[in-house]
């Protein structure tokens, strides 16, 4: 996997937002991997709008978002209605997010998130733009990465380091289970006990070590009296 972006494609193009989807799309095409099959660029082919891609030989489609520097905590998402209806719509895409150094042109972070993480959890409503904006009450939305447990963000390349394809295949396919889940509300809880788990750092744990998160859950499932059933529950699943 070559890092370096092909800045010979940049010289008829000014507009900073065309040079950068430019390169960007061509560095995906040119080289990632699909994630779910691992089939390379040849199986990949442009769609329209622009950044997206889609895998010709299991039609997982991916999102595009890339942005200059460090990923960071969010990244903004576009209409908070369009991302809560697209979340809850079967065309629903999975996003690869890209951090790149426009000083000297090379990906320094790379990850895909499944679809199957996308829960209206992870997306945060930003406030209304003021009546002076343009779009004045248009309101827009961030994707919270913290939000999104380690399980779901598939690194291709951490702070410049590659991962090994057969990791980020195994990695995918240990995700899988979750497509089945179709509830938005039943999804949430078992990403919320994945994060407890990955929060408690340990190989082996105990009911009682998952037991520590009950306020926790509590505050993020008000509706929901029966916590400790809850959480039991959903470990049979995760089993
Ligand atoms: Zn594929």
């Amino acid at each position: 996997m070559d890092l370096r972006l092909n800045v010979g494609l940049i010289s008829k193009y000014t507009n900073k937002s065309q040079v950068a989807r430019v390169l960007t799309e061509d560095w995906v095409l040119r080289e990632i991997y699909c994630p779910s099959c691992g089939e390379n660029r040849e199986g990949y082919e442009n769609n329209k709008p622009v950044a997206d891609f889609c895998c010709k030989s299991c039609f997982e489609d991916f999102e595009l978002k890339a942005k200059v520097g460090k990923i960071g905590k969010k990244v903004s998402a576009g209409s908070y209605e369009m991302m809560i209806q697209r979340i809850g719509s079967k065309e629903k895409p999975n996003f690869f997010f890209m951090g790149y150094q426009n000083q000297v042109w090379v990906v320094s972070d790379f990850f895909v998130v499944p679809k199957h993480f996308f829960v209206p959890g992870i997306i945060e409503k930003r406030k209304a733009l003021s009546d002076n904006a343009k779009r004045a009450g248009w309101i827009g939305s961030n994707i919270l990465f913290s939000q999104i447990p380690q399980a779901g963000k598939i690194f291709y390349i951490k702070n410049g380091e590659k991962t090994k394809k057969s990791f980020v295949l195994k990695k995918w396919q240990k995700t899988v289970f979750l497509k089945q889940i179709r509830n938005n509300e039943s999804k949430g809880w078992i990403l919320d006990i994945i994060q407890c788990i990955e929060g408690l750092e340990k190989d082996v744990f105990s009911l009682q070590d998952i037991y520590q998160f009950e306020t926790v859950l509590a505050q993020l499932h008000p509706s929901n009296t029966h916590i400790r059933p809850k959480i039991r529950q959903q470990l049979q699943i995760l089993r």
